[in-house]
């Protein structure tokens, strides 16, 4: 980058580094809930900034329900209740964006799910076993319009129920970018989908008694094979919207103010994905898309900026202006995510359980694709003596986004308590690893990982 670029005002930059600093006091502080971080004026002498800019990362922090402003006396930005949504919304777009196939979302549930299982079985407590009886109970309620297009209810309180906060959010990502595959599919003339929906019932029915009973292996095995299920269901209905497809207007989106905001950011971002956007091309002005979506200008204006802070897409000004498609950028929801996470008070135990089935499924797949990918194995060689890099390289060679992303937040969250380093051992057992990989030896690469994260956890 040049320096005249480097110094280019990017939209928003100063208002992001507001936010920034201002969710690090937030959290240094411990969270306070209801605390006042300053009225408007007080805040804007702070950072020197002008209204705009202050309001804008306001908006930001409200996004992330970090903080809200109070009027009135006494009032000023104070410090909000956490709330997983945008959390888990942000990660949400960004994998939508790029384009994450039901496959890639099933291999990742197929490491994440039973292993929360595994932990629920021992970790249950009374108030998980209602939940998880209640979640039955609606879909013998509602049978005539449950069936796998549903199944997530339980799928959440089965993670949330694993006692580990970060295989909570990203089995929830998961569910949520499942659910619009799975919303999607079709039926398919002759088949009997009766049958199909009892045996996800029996199956779920399976899942939880196990966990009911505390048997951790029967609970694995039932998640295993629900899972199976899932994914070849999935395989079997999926459609795929006709390329440069966008869905008739106006919306008819439910919600007001903010709230009608994100559904309209979500919309687009939809729309834009479907679509087959290309990156760089305008998605449509400002005019065409108040008059498609049937919004106000205020509401449209605060669905750009949502869309912008995802780096999903930008408003150019001027002839030939428009909505821009952008390439998506992590970034954003990976920082966001590790710092929901970290103030959940994640122990070294949870962070270790969750990047160990998440690498240790990397290196499978890797191994498995490893014999016809002579260009992929040469990055791999080239990172064994860098670190984390490595790790990421590993990732990124599996071509599965979710894992890409899911790593990133397991090392930027452990990144404060352990990293893999430079040093001769780490690049030796790096280069063990790869060449159990580049056999094709899942098993001994599976291993050798395993051990290497847990020395990296025990130091
Ligand atoms: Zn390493």
């Amino acid at each position: 980058m040049t320096a005249a670029a480097a110094g280019t005002k990017v939209p928003g930059g100063r208002a992001v580094q507001v936010a920034r600093r201002l969710e690090d006091e937030i959290l240094a502080r411990g969270r306070p809930v209801g605390a006042v971080l300053g009225s408007e004026t007080e805040l804007r002498e702070r950072f020197g900034v002008s209204r705009s800019v202050l309001r804008e990362a306001i908006r930001l922090l409200e996004h992330h329900q970090l903080a809200r402003m109070r009027r009135g006396p006494g009032g000023g930005l104070c410090v909000a209740a956490p709330d997983l949504g945008p959390v888990s919304r942000a990660l949400v777009v960004y994998l939508e964006f790029v384009g994450a196939s039901a496959e890639d979302l099933m291999r990742a549930r197929l490491l994440l799910e039973p292993l929360s299982v595994r932990l629920a079985a021992a970790a249950t407590t009374g108030q998980d076993r209602d939940r998880l009886r209640q979640a039955l109970a609606v879909e013998r309620e509602r049978w005539a319009e449950w069936d796998l297009r549903m199944d997530d209810d339980l799928h959440v309180i089965l993670a949330r129920s694993s006692g580990n906060a970060v295989l909570g959010l990203l089995i929830e990502v998961l569910l949520r970018l499942t659910a619009r595959h799975a919303r999607a599919a079709q039926g398919i003339p002759g088949e009997d989908a009766g049958a199909e929906k009892e045996g996800a019932h029996q199956r779920n029915l399976r899942i939880a008694e196990a966990v009911f009973t505390g048997d951790a292996d029967a609970a694995e095995t039932a998640m295993t094979e629900h899972l199976a299920e899932t994914a070849r269901w999935l395989r079997e209905h999926q459609v795929r919207r006709p390329a440069g497809e966008r869905l008739p207007g106006p919306a008819s989106l439910g919600g007001t103010g903010r709230k009608l905001a994100e559904l309209l950011a979500d919309r687009i971002h939809d729309d834009i994905a479907a679509g087959g956007w290309m990156v760089g091309s305008v998605f449509g002005s400002e005019t065409e898309l108040l008059g498609c979506y049937g919004v106000s200008r205020s509401v449209l204006r605060e669905a750009v900026r949502l869309l912008e802070h995802h780096s999903v897409a930008r408003m150019r000004r001027g002839a030939g202006g428009g909505l821009v498609v952008q390439a998506p950028d992590p970034a954003a929801s990976i920082h966001t995510t590790a710092l929901y996470l970290d103030r959940q008070g994640i122990g070294p135990a949870d962070w270790r359980e969750v990047r160990d089935a998440v690498e240790g499924g990397c290196v499978q797949v890797v191994a498995v694709d490893a014999v016809d990918a002579g260009e992929t194995m040469g990055r791999l060689r080239t990172a064994v003596g860098h670190g984390e890099a490595f790790h990421r390289e590993l990732a990124e060679a599996t071509g599965n986004p979710v894992l890409a992303v899911f790593l990133r937040i397991v090392t930027e969250l452990g990144a404060r308590q352990a990293a893999c380093g430079e040093s001769e051992g780490d690049r030796l057992v790096h280069q063990r690893i790869l060449q159990a990989v580049g056999c094709g030896d899942e098993g001994l690469a599976r291993n050798l990982m395993r051990r290497h994260l847990r020395a990296i956890a025990d130091r």
